[in-house]
């Protein structure tokens, strides 16, 4: 991994740009909730994106027709939050303890690897990596990566 200062906004702002057209094909408009003030972070900006990628492609491809997805970016004390909430159809409670398992996939064509690769993606960013979700009302991912990390 290659890690370098980063402003997050743009981290956000180039990965939503990749996946709007494929968010506009299924219906699904992304919004930001982003702050003003610059957010940096020490990171591998391609694994981020990745982590990214993942998150919101999870997302558009929950949603059965329409939906909204919003990303929204906090800065705490010594740490940020990255938020992505659907309001798509959730994550039944039993799957809910699968998720990240390897090769969980309730997707015919899935490989059930994307929240695992993410998730280790953010642990070896020091971060942490959360679904919430709740059936009819959507599904959230929350990840904390910490403003001061130093890699291994
Ligand atoms: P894949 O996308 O290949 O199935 P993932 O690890 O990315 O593998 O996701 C595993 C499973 O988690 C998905 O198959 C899906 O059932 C569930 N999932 C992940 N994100 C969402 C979401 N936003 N809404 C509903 N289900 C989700
Ligand atoms: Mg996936």
């Amino acid at each position: 991994a290659v890690f370098r200062s980063e402003i997050v906004r743009n981290i956000i702002e180039e990965v939503v740009t990749l996946m709007n057209a494929e968010a506009l094909l299924h219906n699904v408009s992304i919004q930001l909730d982003l702050p003003k003030a610059p957010v940096i972070i020490q990171c591998d900006v391609n694994q981020m994106k990745q982590v990214l990628v993942n998150i919101i492609k999870n997302a558009v491809e929950a949603f059965h027709e329409s939906g909204v997805i919003r990303i929204t970016l906090r800065s705490k004390e010594d740490f940020i939050e990255i938020s992505v909430e659907d309001n798509g159809p959730g994550i039944p409670e039993e799957d809910l303890e699968l998720l990240g398992k390897p090769f969980f996939t309730t997707k015919e064509k899935g490989t059930g690897l994307g929240l695992l690769v993410s998730r280790r993606i953010v642990q070896a960013h020091g971060g942490t990596l959360h679904v919430r979700s709740k059936l009819a009302e959507g599904t959230t991912v929350l990840l904390r990566l910490p403003l001061n990390f130093e890699p291994a």
